[in-house]
């Protein structure tokens, strides 16, 4: 554990099985007489539960006096809360996200889920169990009572006064706690170092990859000096961070566009044929639990094309053909 500012502390929670390797729990110890605040928890599992509460034993708090504030929905952040949830305490997310935690328990989410493969033009073979899926191994064990929370919710704790900002586009209700004065955010997955927060489709109602970089545009206009992010290092360059996400998916986007210049494709072909900046960077050779993230990266990418009008595509029963319009 470390300090990062008056009052805020670095709880590292390892992530055995994720290439993440940690999270940084973000614990906002509160003024005497206040409560706690802890900002996202790590997996369902063991390791992360004693990570955990061996930083709480140091801090001198009790999960009684802490409330649990879960930027997102993943499983590395949410996982945990069901088990440090107490009577005495409240787990605030933003309701869309909240309610797919308590989803993941249930049947009908994982059958979404596997209802985008065929769309995709995964091979009957070559489909992936949503047991392998992360948030399968790693989900809560029973449902959890969470408190909405929203954009513009605010909390004052610790000497801060956090504001709640809409950061949607990693996932549908991603939130960040935004220190307007201090100009700093503790901001989830919405901007990391060295690796590019994965962008995925949800639905088939909403662009994420255009939400996502509205919502980075949106963050360089808040002047902040400091993103204490849930991954890898404190991003003190955050303009510039930005800069760089914004024009990896640019660069994503022609990428499709010059495959399909070549000839029409479905997600699985364009993932096949993308280079990645993972293992080996060739799709064919990720283990299962990547490939959903893979897959409906380029998924998000190509409906980004689409509704953009740069490419079309032709819902055929063995996958969604793509195409570009000329
Ligand atoms: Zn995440």
């Amino acid at each position: 554990m470390e300090q990062i500012f008056e009052n805020i502390y670095r709880i590292g929670v390892p992530l055995p099985g994720s290439p993440l390797r940690e999270l940084s729990c973000w614990f906002v110890k509160g003024l005497p007489g206040e409560r706690n605040l802890m900002v996202d928890c790590g997996f369902n599992n063991d390791a992360c539960e004693q990570a955990v509460r061996a930083a709480l034993d140091e801090l001198g708090c009790t999960m009684d006096d802490t409330d649990i504030f879960l930027t997102h929905l993943h499983a590395d952040h949410t996982g945990l809360c069901g088990r440090l949830k107490t009577v005495n305490n409240r787990v605030y997310i933003r309701a869309c996200d909240g309610a797919r935690v308590n989803g993941f328990l249930t049947d009908v989410y994982w059958d979404n889920m596997r209802a985008f493969l065929p769309p995709m033009g995964v091979p009957e073979a070559d489909r992936m169990d949503v047991r392998d899926h992360p948030a399968y191994k790693n989900r809560i064990s029973a449902p959890v009572e969470f408190t909405d929370v929203n954009d513009g919710w605010r909390i004052s704790v610790g000497g801060y006064h956090f504001e709640a900002v809409d950061l949607a586009g990693h996932t549908p209700g991603q939130l960040g706690l935004w220190e307007r004065e201090k100009k700093f955010m503790i901001s989830g997955d919405h901007v990391l170092a060295r690796i590019t927060p994965n962008i995925c489709l949800w639905d088939y109602d909403n662009d994420y990859l255009a939400i996502y970089l509205r919502n980075l545009k949106k963050v360089k206009t808040m002047q902040l000096d400091t993103l204490l992010t849930a991954h890898r290092k404190v991003i003190t360059e955050v303009d510039a961070r930005i800069d760089e996400l914004t024009a990896h998916h640019a660069r994503r986007l022609d990428e499709i566009c010059n495959i399909l210049e070549s000839g029409d494709a479905t997600v699985w072909q364009l993932a096949h044929a993308m280079h990645w900046d993972f293992g080996t960077g060739n799709f064919a050779d990720f283990p299962p639990s990547q490939r959903w993230f893979a897959l409906l990266e380029v998924f998000a990418h190509a409906e980004h094309l689409r509704r953009i009008e740069k490419v079309s595509c032709d819902k055929q029963e063995s996958g969604w053909l793509y195409h570009m319009n000329h």
